[in-house]
């Protein structure tokens, strides 16, 4: 789970990690209030949605009176911003963090991630902070400096005094920059993040160091025991069709292609993305509806498949194992009688009761094109959706 920079910077300050003041604003008039009560001759107004990247797509200025304020926020707020993060449709910009400025001398990056070639906690900093750090692991990885945690211990002071040594953190200020790390790594580890990700890190011109971004995502499976950060979830940041399929406990993820799946097992769902891909197609999901799926959480799966109208054909892969095949004929027979079935359906079922799921689709009237493999089906859906 995601969650806004300003939550992040909230949750983070809790365990001493330094941030700039600042106050969220979901108008203009608020926006203004709140560099007013900052009181301070310099406030950056900042587009809050679950990407980064705003600064390049002009989610973030600097204003120097309250006339700017108010010049910004009303440019900003209701703005789609497009930045490499949101895709080209972008995201409508419907809160603002309004922030002290800040006298930056410098900026660095430090991340704390999971890392599974060592199945351990990583924290990675780098000098070339600011920018985006894909770049720099791509054309600079040396830049980019990394301590691997011990489970047992935790993230050592040396440690955190190492990387802030080998990314050039003025002398004066290498038990500042430690002290940062060290409660960074406390966040991340007490509040179950998966990232927490401060770009840019920075040193000020008056001797501090600093958090001017935070970007926190928290594992979905420790959230039973963090209902203060699951009161942070933002829905209209999230995909709607991902929302009802958690209500269903399915496993759902959006994407950008046409051809709908709807699959049991998660390694059944990535290759029958895979093979999709393979014969020229493109998913448009990825859709685990369970071993133990009950027609109704299949009639759900169908009837979300078809609310996007990307989707230009459905391609629906069982191996009927826990799953039998009957379920999920009868899932979709009812889910084609609810919502009006207006794109090419192509059904592979396999394993138990397949005869009987065959049956049902056989004599549902349902113009369905039945596939006898894997690779039959996905050819069959590419080329009807092409
Ligand atoms: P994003 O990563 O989405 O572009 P950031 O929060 O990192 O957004 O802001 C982009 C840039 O804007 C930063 O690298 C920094 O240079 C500047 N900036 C952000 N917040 C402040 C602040 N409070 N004071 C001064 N400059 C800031
Ligand atoms: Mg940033």
């Amino acid at each position: 789970m995601n969650i806004h920079e300003y939550q992040g910077k909230e949750v983070l300050k809790q365990y001493g990690v330094a941030v700039p003041e600042g106050r969220v604003a979901f108008s203009v008039d608020e926006a203004v209030a709140a560099a007013e009560a900052l009181n301070s001759p310099v406030v950056v107004v900042k587009a809050q949605i679950h990407a980064g990247g705003r600064g390049k797509a002009g989610g973030v200025k600097v204003a120097k009176s309250l006339e700017e304020v108010r010049t910004y926020a009303d440019d900003i707020l209701g703005k789609v911003l497009v930045t490499h993060q949101t895709g080209p449709e972008g995201k409508e910009v419907k809160r603002l963090l309004i922030e002290q400025g800040c006298d930056i001398k410098k900026e660095y990056y430090v991340g704390v991630v999971v890392d599974r070639g060592t199945g351990r906690v990583v924290m990675m900093a780098s000098e070339e902070g600011g920018t985006e750090i894909e770049e720099v692991a791509a054309h600079t990885p040396e830049k980019i400096i990394k301590e691997i945690i011990d489970p047992a211990i935790g993230l050592q002071a040396f440690q955190a005094r190492r990387l802030a040594f080998a990314i050039n953190i003025p002398k004066e200020l290498i038990q500042e920059a430690a002290r940062f790390m060290l409660a960074l790594y406390e966040a991340f580890m007490d509040k179950d993040c998966s990232i927490a990700e401060i770009n840019p890190l920075v040193v000020t011109g008056d001797g501090k160091v600093m958090a001017l971004d935070a970007k926190l995502n928290f594992d979905a499976n420790a959230l039973y025991r963090h209902p203060e950060i699951v009161a942070l979830r933002d829905l209209e940041e999230e995909d709607v069709k991902e929302i009802e399929a958690s209500k269903y406990d399915l496993s759902y993820i959006a994407l950008d292609g046409n051809i709908g799946c709807m699959v049991n097992g998660a390694g059944l769902a990535m290759s029958t993305m895979d093979i999709i891909k393979y014969y020229g197609g493109d998913p448009a999901n990825f859709l685990d509806v369970g071993g133990g799926a009950t027609a109704e959480k299949v009639t759900e799966a169908f009837k979300i498949i078809l609310s996007d109208s990307k989707v230009k054909g459905i391609f629906v892969n069982i191996f009927g194992g826990i799953m039998k095949c009957d379920v999920i004929a009868s899932g979709i027979v009812e889910a084609a009688k609810q919502v009006e079935l207006d794109r090419p359906l192509v059904v592979r079922l396999e394993g138990t009761n397949v005869e009987l799921g065959k049956k049902i689709l056989g004599e549902s009237g349902l113009a369905i094109v039945s596939a006898d493999s894997m690779a039959d089906g996905a050819q069959k859906i590419v080329a009807l959706v092409s």
